[in-house]
């Protein structure tokens, strides 16, 4: 289907949507009167910028990762942009990502001034394919970004080995993985730098925009935490050039809320994602469709869970006929974005990254989603696929 006309489908049924792709609202009823009061409080106090909840919240997310530092940040994406920034990079340097990503990821790269290095992904867990990583280094390397796809850790034990022999940095997105883990550790603590991101869609979402880097390094938080308040150390002082970008103290206040819950939240999702291999399994459609994959020791905490089907195009239109909610993560790789022609690639370049994009489809997976709608999802793919 062309964009346009599928536009209009989704328009068009819209309003015949069985349930939403993601219920915040739903959300929001279980916790209404905590997150109430603790907004309340902060207008009480009228402390907005940088007020107690911002350094508690950090506090809180640092222990819960097991890790030293935690900085509040604006968004996912100034996150990205801060950590590079920290680590000096800037005109001239490559840093070594993938395509298969939002946007925020390479963008920041590109921001800054440095090339994004594209390397293609591992067609099973859709992450960054670290045996491709040492043919992309040059002497303008500085770092490599992984990003830790639908919430699944890609494989930092290849990633950090390859970084340390050539004496490069780490610094992974972690936007989708708050909580997800590896033998190691979890997402955020693997590299010198983590980021996340607490759009409302993230498993830890905010009322807004709102990020966090983290970090094991001294003075490499002293310097993130000058960047994100115009690189002033001591007021009206600036030691280096940063950026406004704070955590809001309404949104660490509300996401110091949310934060008690995410331990349930992360397993009502993992719990929904045994229920749909169950119900994959049971209905034969495991030779049609490719469920996504939790490598031994990970912990996979499905900010996103995405199938795979020749066909896809024709089976999402199915599915909107039959009122459920689905989503492509992502429709087209960076590396073919109009925003990073200058980079000179071409189709057939990154090939697993784009048979990937024409493949994916996502299905609901937030927490409160209901048994029954996963058997309606499920019958309804399985339905697809007997009228073939
Ligand atoms: C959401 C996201 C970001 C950006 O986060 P924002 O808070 O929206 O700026 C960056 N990278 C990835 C992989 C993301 O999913």
């Amino acid at each position: 289907m062309n964009p346009v006309a599928q536009a209009q489908a989704e328009r068009h049924t819209h309003q015949e949507l069985l349930f939403p792709f993601l219920d915040l609202c739903a959300q929001f009823e279980e916790i209404r009167a905590e997150v109430m009061s603790a907004v309340q409080k902060v207008f009480d106090t009228q402390q907005f910028i940088l007020g107690p909840d911002v350094q508690q919240l950090e506090s809180e997310v640092a222990e819960m990762l097991g890790c030293g530092y935690a900085i509040g940040c604006a968004s996912g994406s100034d996150a990205l942009l801060l950590a590079l920034m920290a680590l000096g990079i800037g005109e001239g340097d490559e840093v070594i990502t993938t395509p298969f990503t939002f946007v925020a990821t390479a963008g920041s790269i590109a921001r800054l001034g440095a090339r994004p290095v594209f390397v293609d992904i591992e067609p099973g867990t859709y992450n960054l394919n670290p045996g491709q990583i040492e043919a992309a280094i040059t002497s303008r390397t500085k770092a490599i970004m992984p990003v830790h796809l639908f919430g699944l850790v890609a494989d930092m034990e290849e990633i950090t080995a390859v970084a340390r022999s050539h004496g490069l940095a780490v610094i992974e997105d972690a936007a989708q993985a708050m909580g997800a883990g590896c033998r190691h550790g979890l997402a955020g603590t693997l590299g010198d730098i983590g980021c996340f991101s607490f759009f409302p869609s993230k498993n830890l979402g905010g009322a807004g925009d709102g990020g966090m880097v983290t970090t094991n390094d001294l003075e490499l938080a002293n310097r993130l935490k000058m960047l994100r308040a115009h690189g002033s150390d001591t007021k009206y002082h600036y030691g280096i050039l940063g950026l406004n970008s704070r955590l809001d103290t309404l949104q660490a206040a509300v996401l110091r809320v949310k934060l008690r819950h995410l331990h349930a939240w992360t397993s009502a999702r993992r719990q929904h994602a045994s229920c749909y291999h169950l119900l994959f399994a049971q209905a034969g459609l495991e030779e049609s469709v490719q469920l996504p994959v939790e490598p031994p020791h990970s912990f996979h905490v499905y900010n996103q869970f995405v199938i795979r089907a020749q066909g896809r195009d024709p089976l999402r239109e199915h599915l909107l006929r039959a009122g459920i909610p689905t989503e492509i993560y992502y429709p087209l790789p960076l590396h073919l974005q109009p925003a990073f022609a200058t980079l000179g690639f071409k189709p057939g370049d990154l090939a697993q990254s784009e048979s990937a994009s024409r493949e994916v489809l996502a299905l609901p997976i937030f927490p409160e989603l209901a048994e029954a709608q996963q058997q309606t999802v499920v019958a309804a793919i399985s339905e697809f696929f007997k009228k073939e």
